[in-house]
């Protein structure tokens, strides 16, 4: 299958250096996510596109940065179908008609299919695309290379939701990764320990925090993550959260109101 990175020229504090977005090409032209609309981005899909009618746009997840470049790329071009997984709450915000993916569906793209993957935690709508013939993987936000990946505790994500997605992409061991954000992944199944043995040290970091009387999400950032800019406050504040929350469901800690406890 042709694979072509289109950047997302959308450079930013959460998106790095911006969204890489994949274009498929052959009989049904098909990107992969919708980035934001940057008029770069248009441009270099045109380019690549070179008079091709683009056939779908299959969207990873309704994260900002993936999705909100749909309606513009419905407005220019009609023949385009959009296909994401439901997020009810979410999705009513991008103005097309989105076609509901499912996991374990096939779905033409390119010259050959792509089988779609839930792959919730980061977003409960989060899906992977797999493009069994070649083994290569569209990870979307699932995993970034030299980086970790928000779990947003407060906006849809799920820690232990997370944790089992990473398992299921680290059993299917692809050939190729490619990532919504930096360089191609060069060894998923290391990266993915490396995610686990990162969560399970933030765990016993905020557990330890908590028995130090840091009971707050804020007062835990501070200890957590000390040397934090000021930007990323806010994610840190919903992992610490989505911490708390597998912590909770584990029974390790409980919560009244604002206040957390290790037990
Ligand atoms: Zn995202």
């Amino acid at each position: 299958m042709k694979v072509t990175l289109i950047p997302g020229c959308n450079p930013g504090p959460y998106t790095g250096a911006g969204n890489n977005t994949y274009l498929l090409s052959g009989r049904k032209p098909a990107l992969i996510d919708a980035a934001t609309g940057e008029p770069g981005h248009l441009a270099a899909l045109d380019a690549a596109l070179a008079g091709a009618a683009l056939s779908r746009v299959l969207v990873t997840h309704g994260h900002v940065d993936h999705a909100a470049g749909a309606p513009g790329l419905a407005a220019r071009r009609p023949e385009t179908a959009f296909f994401k997984a439901p997020w009810p709450e979410c999705d009513g915000e991008y103005r097309v008609e989105w076609r509901p993916l499912t996991d374990g569906d096939v779905v033409d793209a390119g010259n050959g299919a792509l089988r779609v993957l839930h792959t919730p935690g980061h977003a409960p709508d989060h899906v992977c695309f797999l493009d069994e013939e070649d083994g290569v993987l569209f990870c979307g936000d699932l995993l970034i290379q030299g980086g970790t990946v928000v779990v947003p505790g407060s906006y849809g994500g799920d820690l232990a939701a997370y944790l089992a997605s990473l398992a299921r992409v680290r059993e299917l061991r692809p050939a190729r990764v490619l990532p919504a954000h930096g360089p191609e992944i060069d060894d998923v199944a290391a990266l993915v320990d490396e995610y686990v043995a990162h969560r399970r040290r933030r765990d016993d970091e905020i557990l330890a925090a908590l028995r130090q009387g840091h009971a707050t999400q804020a007062a835990i950032v501070k200890v957590v993550y000390p040397d934090l800019v000021p930007e990323l406050h806010g994610a840190a504040k919903e992992s610490v959260l989505a911490h708390l929350r597998k912590l909770e469901a584990e029974g390790a800690v409980r919560r009244h109101d604002a206040v957390w406890e290790a037990l």
